[in-house]
């Protein structure tokens, strides 16, 4: 079997469009043009790039886009203090704090500072709550992307076997609850399960987000499972996956490269949730995306 490639990037410029389409609407019907500010502190340079682009994607959804740069040598208050400015400025919808923060400050008490309303980034207590009680929330973007993807291949994935190896509360975890709630039955794969190659044999979909290259060899890939490879690693000058990827494409029936797999679909799903953010911030109805 060779298995079909799951294009993120014309996912997510599709998704985008589809923002784009709302925003116009939410703006001939209310008026309202959603704003996302983004908090950059210090001068990681991915984080600049990173910020960068979520910038050009927000312009070009029609979107307002606040951009607030801080020191490396940033206090938590200040950066406490920012947030909570963004929060009560009406013009702002979306806060979005990039991670990582300087090691000076504690990154929980900064995302539990935001507006669980203006949490784009699905992060802060409430948010996760809401997602682990079923009830309407903002979803972390990354997370979001991969369901959205799994589901170009797959509409129905009611008592599919999904194993998703990786815990962390930005993917692994949400992204099992995500599943869940598809009626998935799932696997919480991590650095102690035992067996990992037997476990993930067994998944119909196989997520991996672990954050080391080609940990998910081709034969611990079920024939005919779909494979999202969430993990970005940096091999040289390569940006490689969590998944052997030419090794897993021989027995999967889709598979996400990567680069240009789930990574486009993170800010798509960004600027989704800050148009939502709008809508509902305002009582409106969730637009149609
Ligand atoms: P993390 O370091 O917070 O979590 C990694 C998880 O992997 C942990 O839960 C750990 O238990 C598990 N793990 C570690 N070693 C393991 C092993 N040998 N076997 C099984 N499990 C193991 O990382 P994260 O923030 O969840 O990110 C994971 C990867 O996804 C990284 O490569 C990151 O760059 C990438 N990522 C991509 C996007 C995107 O937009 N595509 C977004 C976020 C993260």
């Amino acid at each position: 079997m060779t298995a079909a490639i799951i294009d993120g990037k014309a996912v997510a410029a599709a998704l985008r469009e589809r923002v784009a389409g709302a925003v116009q609407r939410l703006q001939s019907a209310s008026g309202v043009t959603p704003g996302l500010a983004v908090v950059l502190v210090g001068d990681d340079p991915a984080s600049h790039v990173y910020v960068r682009n979520k910038g050009i994607a927000t312009k070009k959804a029609g979107m307002a886009s606040f951009e607030h740069r801080l020191p490396a040598t940033a206090r938590e208050e200040d950066v406490v203090a920012l947030v909570r400015r963004l929060n009560a400025d009406d013009a702002v919808d979306g806060i979005l704090v990039q991670m990582p923060l300087p090691a000076q400050i504690d990154a929980h008490k900064v995302i539990n500072e935001i507006d669980p309303a203006k949490d784009v980034d699905g992060l802060t207590q409430a948010n996760a709550g809401r997602l682990l009680l079923g009830a309407t929330g903002l979803v972390p973007c990354t997370p979001h992307g991969s369901v959205l993807l799994i589901k170009t291949v797959e509409q129905k994935l009611s008592g599919l076997h999904a194993v998703v190896v990786g815990r962390s509360i930005l993917v692994g975890k949400p992204l099992s609850l995500l599943l869940l709630a598809e009626n998935c039955t799932v696997t919480m794969a991590h650095s102690r399960t035992k067996d990992l190659a037997a476990v993930c044999r067994s998944a119909d979909i196989l997520c991996a987000a672990v954050g080391k290259a080609e940990l998910v060899q081709g034969d611990w890939v079920k024939e005919g499972a779909i494979v999202i490879d969430v993990g970005i690693n940096r091999v040289g000058d390569r940006l490689i996956g969590d998944v052997d990827y030419a090794a897993a494409a021989t027995r999967a029936r889709a598979i996400t490269p990567v680069p240009g797999g789930v990574g486009p679909m993170t800010i798509a799903c960004l600027l989704k949730n800050t148009v939502l953010a709008a809508a509902r911030r305002r009582g409106l109805a969730d637009p149609e995306i």
